[in-house]
């Protein structure tokens, strides 16, 4: 047997597996949920490639973070290197400017669903394929309100999947001109800690010193709470964005708190950094990440623009569910039909085609298996009532409904199956 790739899953029908996030029952529940956010909050769907060049990557992400060096990549056969995406913020601004989308008034509000693959050691909660659902707010404006409308439409989702128990983290990383000077200041702080940190946080002093401010090895952290916050070493029009920023959230009822050494893990972020943790996810703890990017559109060869997003994995929003909510998780057939004899399996065929278009989701024993074994079928793929037709019930036009879950039976006509099924 050739078995699926080292850190894939199949996503499967909920009576083949037993692990909640495989359901795609659970699936497709956080990604309609999302999608009635989406509309309610007016954004646009855009589905790009998965497959990239690498630049766009290297230029966006940047060469020296995790990210980029947990990418799939090949070299094609014209020697083009390409990669499966990593995340799909890079895509989606690439695809801003090459259809000239900013040339439209006003935002340009997209979401994105789909697949994204890192090269992670798999465990539990990361995987090397997975689900990302995420929105770009893309234009000219950075108005802070336009975070806190993104914020309060992620508080929404959460509140109708009845996810609780969640923490929102926000903080600044300033801007290039605020930045630069701190990172000195930064840099001359873990200078003086490096015995005393972990080997990734000496590697991150060298070439992404921010991202030391992230690690979450327990040794690290005593020192790491001594060096200065970004912050607090805000220049004046970042604080006031900043300060905007939390004031709106604030209006809007919604509960936080300042992360101070909350850092993205891309490059291209600026200003506004925030994530989502979760309390029943064990390391992998964190369920939505996001942030600001103004200076990506540029950085990528297009016009200046301004952005804002996030991005949440899907396992780990399923995993967030409480399990009330996962137990109701039920895409299964409403009818089966079982049939005994020549005569009825042709009625059966008939009757299944009305039914179907009355919109009763029916699903006829094709393979003619005697009455018990057909049953047995109904039962094991979830079907709520079974159907059973012989010559007595076509002669008398009354059919016998069986609810599967109590086993109680029903004389009905067509007219009334079709009403009862469809109430
Ligand atoms: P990031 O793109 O790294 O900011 O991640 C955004 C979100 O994607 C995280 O908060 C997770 O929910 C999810 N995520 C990131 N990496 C993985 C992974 N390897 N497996 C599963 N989910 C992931």
């Amino acid at each position: 047997m050739i078995a699926r790739v080292r850190g894939t899953r199949d996503i499967l029908p909920a009576r083949f597996t037993q692990t909640v996030d495989a359901r795609i029952e659970a699936w497709n529940l956080i990604e309609s949920t999302a999608r009635e956010a989406f509309r309610r909050y007016g954004f646009e769907e855009i589905r790009t490639p998965i497959i990239e060049k690498t630049e766009l990557f290297e230029r966006g992400v940047g060469t020296e973070t995790d990210v980029n060096k947990e990418m799939y990549t090949f070299e094609d056969r014209d020697g083009e290197l390409i990669s499966l995406r990593p995340e799909q913020t890079a895509s989606t601004v690439r695809a801003y400017i090459e259809h000239g989308m900013f040339n439209q008034p006003g935002l340009v509000k997209l979401f994105y669903i789909g697949p994204q693959f890192r090269r992670e050691r798999p465990q539990k909660g990361r995987y090397r394929q997975f689900g990302q659902i995420g929105v770009e707010v893309l234009g000219q404006s950075d108005d802070p309100a336009i975070e806190a409308e993104v914020i309060e439409m992620l508080d929404w989702y959460l509140k109708q999947l009845g996810i609780t128990g969640t923490e929102l983290r926000v903080n600044s990383i300033g801007d290039e001109n605020c930045r630069p000077a701190y990172i000195q200041v930064l840099r001359d702080a873990i200078r003086e800690q490096l015995p005393n940190l972990c080997g990734n946080c000496n590697q991150r002093y060298e070439s992404n010193p921010l991202r030391v401010l992230d690690c979450k090895v327990e040794s690290c952290q005593p020192y790491l709470e001594k060096v200065p916050a970004i912050t607090d070493a805000l220049c004046e029009p970042c604080r006031t964005h900043f300060e905007r920023f939390t004031s709106l959230l604030d209006a809007s009822g919604i509960k936080f708190v300042i992360a101070k050494r909350l850092v993205r893990g891309f490059d291209y972020y600026m200003r506004t950094a925030f994530e989502i943790v979760g309390d029943q996810l064990g390391a992998q703890n964190s369920i939505v990440g996001g942030g600001r990017y103004d200076g990506l559109s540029q950085m990528l060869g297009g016009p200046p623009a301004k952005g804002f997003g996030f991005a949440f994995g899907i396992e780990r929003m399923i995993m967030s569910l409480p399990a009330s909510a996962a137990a109701n998780l039920n895409e299964m057939p409403a009818l089966f039909i079982a049939y005994i004899g020549e005569r009825a399996r042709d009625h059966s065929f008939a009757l299944s085609r009305r039914l179907r278009e009355a919109g009763i989701s029916t699903v006829v024993d094709l393979e003619g298996r005697k009455l018990k074994k057909a049953l047995a079928i109904a039962n094991s793929i979830g079907a709520r009532f079974a159907l059973i037709i012989g010559d007595n019930e076509i002669d008398s036009g009354a059919y016998v409904l069986r609810d599967m879950t109590s086993g109680e039976q029903r004389n009905l006509s067509e007219q009334d199956l079709i009403a009862a099924l469809t109430a």
